[in-house]
C-alpha cells in the first residue's frame, strides 16, 4: 500500500490582485475533489496516521489519502472543514507560530489573508484535527545555522503545544525546503514526521521524516485530481 498526502493552502477564489492562484483552490472545487476522492474509494487519515503506520504502531483504512493546509489560513475552518466533515474526515493543519492569529506576513507578494488564532486551532485539535508546525517564521531550514534551526523547529513545536495544549508530532518544510542537516535537525526537534513537497505516495517502509506530498492549487478540476494521483502512484519512492 502507497499512502498519497496532499497539500492545500487558501480555499478561496483568488481575488484579483493575487500575482499567482496556485495557493488557492475555490470552496465549491475543493468540495468536488473530496467528492472524487471519496468515489474513489479513498478515506481521509492525517499525518500522524500515517508516521504511526510507517513506525508500526497502527494500522490504516483500505486506500488512505491525507489532506493537509499549509500557514493554517481562515478558510480552512470557514470552508475546508464542512466540507471535510461531510464526509467524516480529519486533515493536518500545518501552523506558522509566530504569525498565529495574525496574517501571512512572510509572503509579501500574496494577497493579506487571516490567520487561525489561538482559539480556533484549539477547537481544531479537540475535534479531531490534527495541528504540526510549519516553522516559527516560515524560513527555509536548509541552510539555517544550528541554533535557527533549532528555534525554527524545536522551538515552534513548544510554542504550538502551549497554544493548544496538545502533543505536536508533525512538521511541514516551508517552500518544501530541506536537506540531510534538516532532517537531522527535525528528529533532534522530536518530530515523529516531516512533510516534504516530492512527488511520491509513501509506503510503510519510507522515511516518516522525508514524506513526499503533492501540492494542489488554481483551478484543477477533480478529473484532473485523480489524473495527477493516479501519476503519483507510478512515480518511485526515494524516501
Ligand atoms: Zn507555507
Amino acid at each position: 500500500m502507497r499512502v498519497p498526502v496532499l497539500c492545500y493552502h487558501r480555499i478561496e477564489t483568488p481575488p484579483a490582485s493575487a500575482p499567482s492562484d496556485s495557493n488557492f483552490v475555490s470552496p465549491s472545487l475543493f468540495g468536488e475533489h473530496l467528492g472524487v476522492l471519496s468515489a474513489l474509494g479513498f478515506t481521509g487519515v492525517t499525518v500522524r496516521d500515517i508516521a504511526a503506520w510507517q513506525h508500526g504502531q497502527r494500522e490504516l483504512p483500505q486506500r488512505p489519502i491525507a489532506i493537509t493546509f499549509d500557514d493554517a489560513y481562515q478558510s480552512v475552518v470557514d470552508e475546508a472543514v464542512p466540507r471535510l466533515q461531510m464526509y467524516g474526515w480529519p486533515a493536518t493543519v500545518y501552523v506558522v507560530t509566530s504569525c498565529i492569529g495574525g496574517t501571512n506576513t512572510w509572503d509579501l507578494a500574496a494577497p493579506r489573508a487571516t490567520l487561525l488564532d489561538a482559539r480556533a486551532l484549539r477547537v481544531l485539535s479537540s475535534r479531531g484535527y490534527e495541528l504540526g508546525s510549519h516553522s516559527r517564521l516560515h524560513r527555509r531550514i536548509r541552510g539555517l545555522s544550528e541554533e535557527d534551526a533549532a528555534s525554527e523547529l524545536a522551538g515552534s513545536r513548544l510554542e504550538l503545544e502551549a497554544f493548544v495544549e496538545a502533543e505536536v508530532t508533525s512538521f511541514a518544510f516551508p517552500y518544501g525546503s530541506h536537506d540531510r542537516r534538516a532532517l537531522d535537525a527535525v528528529a533532534a526537534a522530536g518530530y515523529a514526521s516531516a512533510c516534504t513537497l516530492k512527488r511520491w505516495a509513501n509506503r510503510r517502509h519510507g522515511n516518516a521524516l522525508r514524506l513526499g506530498r503533492m501540492s494542489v492549487g488554481g483551478p484543477l478540476p477533480a478529473w484532473q485530481l485523480a489524473a495527477k494521483l493516479i501519476k503519483l502512484f507510478a512515480m518511485p519512492s526515494f524516501s
